[in-house]
């Protein structure tokens, strides 16, 4: 698509203020930090729409840009940022749940993970519930640009074996920094639009 016009159009904290206008949406989750504000801002060719964390955690809100009244991108909190309280935690846990169990619309779930991190325990969480559900599972490996070019091959098989994903091209390394894997990342979601 040739994103324009994208405007964060609602910033959530509960689910009644979820929007109601139909559009399709897209979901992006991951651990704190792990690049998602970059990604989604490098989608809509944004340089800073998207929070970056320069306090990774802090904001437990949902958050829905319109891109071009076509489709919704639903930037869902980070998990797992060690300096937040079980308690904290627990209830954003749930706020996400609550979002993913209940909303027709979401058509795709976009998990992120670090290319040079074994994914973790809430990495494989999610991504086996989007199994369970029926979601066609799509996974982002961020920060491709730090590692070498020659290494991109074994990393993304670690991702592929921890987090038991059937068909390798579900993976699509990424860099925020040079851009590289967005034009494959809008394949898939052009396709979502006009299937
Ligand atoms: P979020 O917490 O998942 O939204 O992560 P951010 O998008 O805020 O990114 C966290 C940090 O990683 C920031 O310092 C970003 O500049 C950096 N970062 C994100 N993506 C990339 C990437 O593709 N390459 C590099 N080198 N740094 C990145």
């Amino acid at each position: 698509m040739n994103v324009n016009h994208v405007n964060l159009e609602v910033v959530s904290g509960n689910a009644s203020q979820f929007p109601d206008s139909g559009l399709i949406e897209v979901a992006f989750a991951g651990k704190s930090n792990v690049g998602k504000s970059s990604l989604i801002n490098a989608l809509i060719n944004r340089k800073s729409l998207a929070r970056t964390s320069s306090q990774p955690g802090k904001t437990q809100t949902i958050n829905f840009y319109n891109v071009e009244e076509k489709l919704y991108f639903v930037d869902l909190p980070g998990y797992g940022y060690a300096k937040v309280s079980k308690k904290e935690r627990e209830r954003w846990g749930k706020f996400i749940e609550e979002y993913l169990h209940k909303r027709e619309q979401l058509k795709h779930i976009i998990l992120l993970v670090d290319i040079r991190h074994e994914p973790g325990k809430n990495d494989i969480m999610l991504y086996d519930w989007m199994v369970y559900n029926g979601f066609e599972p799509l996974v982002i490996a961020t920060k491709l640009d730090k590692i070498k070019r020659s290494q991109i091959q074994k990393h993304v098989s670690v991702i592929k074996k921890t987090l038991g994903v059937e068909d390798i091209h579900n993976i699509i390394p990424f860099s925020a920094t040079t851009k590289q894997g967005k034009d494959k990342i809008w394949e898939v979601l052009d396709s979502l639009i006009d299937p």
